[in-house]
């Protein structure tokens, strides 16, 4: 499957993307770990990114592009792809559509998922992450069996530097001025599927009946 999954941070994008690569193979495609991970290794693209990062600000739709462009020519693609955390403006929504009419490819579906302000609040400031894996966890409802340890692969598990609450509030402004508008570029596109749920899992068994309805 090739989708699309926009939401608010905090709504549950990664969480879904990780359930769905496990249904038929695709793969997910995170930005935001992708550029977590230039940050990590020090390399040119982190120092572009980091600031814009640190303050919940968005880095530049030109950075994201250059990335794209490459990520979705990757052989692991072939099987699908589910793209968390972009597009996230209409300049990238539209390089995308440009991009895949070149390479031939359509998307099955944009999956927004509508999770209330209250709720997504709650759950960056509790939300923690694997340095290494990327594994979300919880600090109420899902935390490590050992604090800071990862259960799947032993790493340092954090609190990411752009969930403290102004950077959190920071990328939910930046996501209702600059993202929530593609909501209305996919309902035109007529690819938009919202589903209303907080459980991940409802959201997955959701997208699933859809795409095979
Ligand atoms: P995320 O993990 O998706 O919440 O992304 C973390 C941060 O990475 C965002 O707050 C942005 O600073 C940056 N980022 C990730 N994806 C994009 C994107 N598609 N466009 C611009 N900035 C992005």
């Amino acid at each position: 499957m090739k989708l699309i999954l926009l939401g608010a941070p905090g709504a549950g994008k990664g969480t879904v993307a990780k359930m769905l690569t496990q249904h038929d193979g695709s793969v997910q495609i995170s930005t935001g770990d992708i550029l977590r991970a230039a940050v990590a290794a020090g390399t040119e693209l982190g120092k572009q990114a980091k600031a814009a990062m640190d303050a919940g600000d968005l880095v530049s739709d030109d950075l994201i592009m250059g990335i794209m462009e490459e990520r979705l020519k990757e052989d692991d693609c072939k099987n699908g792809y589910l793209l968390d955390g972009f597009p996230r403006t209409i300049p990238q929504a539209e390089a995308l559509k440009g991009l895949l009419e070149k390479m031939g490819e359509e998307l099955d579906m944009v999956v927004e998922i509508d999770v209330p302000r209250d709720v997504i609040l709650d759950r960056l400031t509790t939300r923690r992450t694997c340095e290494k894996c990327n594994a979300i966890y919880n600090v109420k409802s899902n935390p490590p069996k050992e604090e800071g340890v990862c259960d799947k692969c032993g790493g340092n598990v954090v609190q990411r530097a752009d969930e403290t609450e102004e950077a959190i509030s920071n990328r939910l402004d930046v996501y209702n001025e600059k993202t929530a508008p593609l909501v209305d570029f996919y309902k035109n596109e007529g690819l938009l599927f919202s589903v209303n749920a907080t459980s991940s899992q409802a959201v997955v068994d959701a997208v699933i009946e859809k795409l095979n309805a």
